[in-house]
């Protein structure tokens, strides 16, 4: 299929995890993928390369989200290379996980800098920059729909991209513009499975309907329909992608 033929999509954090996944999948759909990464630029570049030996296009560009004057550059090299965004894909993301009593200032501002702040910067580029008719997926989490201890910054910054999904929604549709925010559950990524006991790792497989680990294969796919034009009526949703978990 090619249901994303001449769309240019920016996918922050796509240099592993659900964003790479997502990112294949896009190029595979037709369109052409600017792959944002941090500070693992050789994954990074091993995603764009994969994506070019199955004859797609794709570039990777550095820039931390947290960072307002990187996501203005970003956005221009960008623009510049492929001449229009038409899709935003805010899947940046870092989870620390403590008991509130043991958070630290700089967890706190880690967290919710990127997450938080992150998303915000790339949705006020997009505000003015996206094209019309364009489309915004945020990732949440489906732990904002449950109470499970140590997880308490992280569902807190969750909880406000939730929010600005919601509210950014009702501000685009003038343009065209979705803004929709997926919510995973446990999936097996670098970000969850670092320092989880594979006790822990079972518990939480158990919570939802099919008793297993989500794969990166589960979640990439929503978002490529979130993408396409066959979700044009879905705005200021925010959707589970969990298995029944909550
Ligand atoms: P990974 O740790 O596998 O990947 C995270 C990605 O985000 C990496 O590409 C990383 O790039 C990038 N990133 C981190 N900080 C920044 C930053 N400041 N600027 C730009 N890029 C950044 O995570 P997942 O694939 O698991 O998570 C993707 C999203 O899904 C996150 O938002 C996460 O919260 C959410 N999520 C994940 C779940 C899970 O169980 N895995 C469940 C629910 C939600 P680099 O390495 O270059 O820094």
């Amino acid at each position: 299929m090619n249901r994303l033929n001449n769309k240019v999509v920016l996918i922050t954090g796509a240099s592993k995890g659900i964003g790479a996944a997502t990112a294949q999948l896009i190029a595979a759909e037709g369109a052409k993928v600017i792959i944002n990464y941090a500070g693992s630029q050789a994954a990074a570049e091993k995603t764009v390369q994969e994506i070019k030996d199955k004859g797609g296009d794709a570039i990777a560009v550095k820039a931390d989200v947290s960072k307002a004057a990187e996501v203005t550059a970003l956005f221009d090299t960008a623009i510049a290379h492929y001449g229009k965004i038409d899709v935003l894909i805010n899947n940046a993301g870092v989870m620390i996980m403590k008991l509130l009593k043991d958070t630290t200032d700089e967890d706190f501002d880690r967290q919710f800098n990127t997450n938080v702040r992150g998303t915000f910067n790339t949705m006020r580029e997009a505000a003015t920059r996206l094209a019309d008719g364009g489309t915004i997926i945020n990732t949440s989490s489906t732990l904002t729909r449950a109470m499970v201890p140590t997880y308490g910054t992280y569902v807190a910054s969750k909880g406000a991209v939730e929010q600005l999904t919601r509210v950014f929604a009702k501000e685009m549709g003038s343009r065209g513009i979705t803004v929709n925010a997926v919510l995973p559950g446990p999936t097996n990524t670098e970000l969850y499975m670092e320092g989880k006991s594979p006790e822990m790792i079972a518990r939480q497989a158990a919570l939802n309907a099919f008793n297993r680990l989500a794969e990166v294969g589960d979640i990439a796919p929503v978002i490529v329909f979130l993408a396409s034009d066959d979700a044009k009526w879905i705005s200021g949703q925010t959707i589970g992608v969990n298995g029944a978990m909550a």
